[in-house]
């Protein structure tokens, strides 16, 4: 099948650069967009080929999600927990390890299904998630995989690997990563954080993800207990402790957050070259503090932690918030929240080529230039706008409809799960 997407005005998402030509979009991993002059005549089209009329609409490069948890897609209006947390370790505690630990396979699959329904309805086409279910650890990996290739999100896995749930889980949760990569998927290797991380698992998660030429994903000082526990345990930093076992010679390793970083750190992340995950909203909920994210390295990228699937919100939030902590420009921003493309190109994944566009019904009271489009990077242009999406050249989301599965189907079957989970959690809605 092949996509025509007829007078759209396209910005190309490295330069912004305002191109108005007509894009023939082929299917598939290694597919492909070319610039037409002329749009081919009814006869010359097979009969799956469709075009698309995108006058006034704006084209683009699709979003991606440098770090989100599908695990968290069944808590929204959840009750409350049974003590209210006072810090960020018990909002672990009471709320997102009281949740992980009821998961089951179904729950997953609702919750992974809806996930990538709302990315493909923002308008991101890639998913970088950071998972946990240390009861249900066997399979997740893959339920995750299945919900998403259905919706046709492409995606980037791994377990959060801990000491936390006893050494069953953990065993289990190391098989999964490598059954994982043996059936031949792409994924990360994923640990939790360092305070719930062994040195003997830390030094396993490190030969896993070398052996199968990947990274460590995993959570880096986002609260300062982090810090405290590291040097408390074994007398260094957090990020130290990464680099002595190796994770930061691994160029595809991806730290999330990293608000509570010392100078040398600072500078072992710079020079190592690994990438960052920037998670404002999640770290103004839990109260943890704010990064300067320009003084770590320019290998930031965007991520949600798991709230919502909304890459242009988070990348407004950057930049507002930010506006306080590192005053960083539309440029930085943008650059951030394109980063995820530039991680993956250079990592080798796969699914997150040319042929991954959205089509922005975008109704700006002012002209779109190459010259001011971040401008309407960040104050105008909005999810609303994403009108269709078209992922590995197939179209996903068509007039704000998702075209690959039910979705009235599927929130009712994950409303159905969240009952179940929060029975199960003892909390319910
Ligand atoms: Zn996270």
């Amino acid at each position: 099948m092949t996509i025509y997407l007829q007078n759209p005005t396209f910005i190309d998402r490295q330069s912004c650069k305002v191109i108005k030509k007509n894009i023939k979009v082929t299917q598939g991993y290694e597919g492909k967009i070319e610039f037409i002059e002329k749009m081919p005549e009814q006869n010359q089209l097979a009969a799956e080929d469709k075009i698309i009329n995108c006058a006034d609409k704006i084209v683009t490069k699709s979003f991606g999600c440098g770090h989100h948890h599908i695990y968290s897609a069944l808590a929204r209006g959840m009750g409350a927990p049974k003590k209210i947390p006072e810090n960020f370790k018990e909002i672990l505690k009471y709320v997102w390890w009281t949740l992980d630990k009821c998961l089951d396979l179904d729950m997953i699959k609702a919750s992974a299904l809806a996930t990538a329904i709302f990315c493909a309805k923002n308008g991101v086409t890639f998913v970088i998630d950071h998972h946990a279910s240390p009861f249900a650890v066997k399979d997740s990996l893959f339920t995750i995989a299945e919900a998403f290739d259905k919706v046709g999100v492409s995606h980037l896995l791994c377990y959060e690997l801990s000491d936390r749930d006893g050494e069953k889980s953990k065993q289990e949760a190391l098989q999964e990563h490598k059954n994982y990569f043996n059936s031949g998927k792409q994924g990360n290797v994923g640990l939790h954080a360092s305070f719930t991380v062994g040195d003997d698992l830390l030094k396993q998660a490190v030969l896993l993800a070398e052996k199968f030429n990947t990274g460590i994903h995993i959570h880096v000082a986002e609260d300062k207990t982090d810090q405290e526990d590291c040097l408390k345990d074994y007398g260094i930093r957090v990020v130290e402790r990464l680099h002595k076992f190796g994770a930061l010679n691994l160029h595809r390793t991806l730290l999330s957050h990293c608000i509570h970083l010392d100078e040398k750190e600072k500078k072992l992340i710079k020079n190592s070259g690994v990438w960052v995950a920037q998670n404002i909203e999640s770290n103004q909920n839990n109260n943890v503090g704010l990064a300067d994210y320009g003084a770590i390295t320019d290998n930031v990228m965007l991520g949600t932690d798991g709230m919502h699937s909304d890459m242009l919100r988070s990348a407004k939030v950057a930049f507002f918030a930010g506006q306080s902590i590192e005053q960083p420009g539309m440029d930085t921003i943008y650059n951030r929240f394109r980063n995820i493309h530039n991680y993956m190109e250079k990592s080798g994944f796969k699914g997150d080529g040319a042929n991954n566009l959205v089509i922005l019904d975008y109704n700006s009271p002012t002209e779109v230039t190459s010259d001011n489009f971040l401008g309407h990077f960040i104050f105008g242009i909005e999810a609303s706008h994403v009108q269709s999406v078209i992922s590995n050249g197939k179209l996903i989301v068509e007039d704000k409809r998702v075209t690959t599965v039910n979705e009235a189907e599927i929130l009712s079957y994950a409303r159905e799960q969240g009952l179940k989970l929060w029975n199960k959690m003892n909390c319910g809605g």
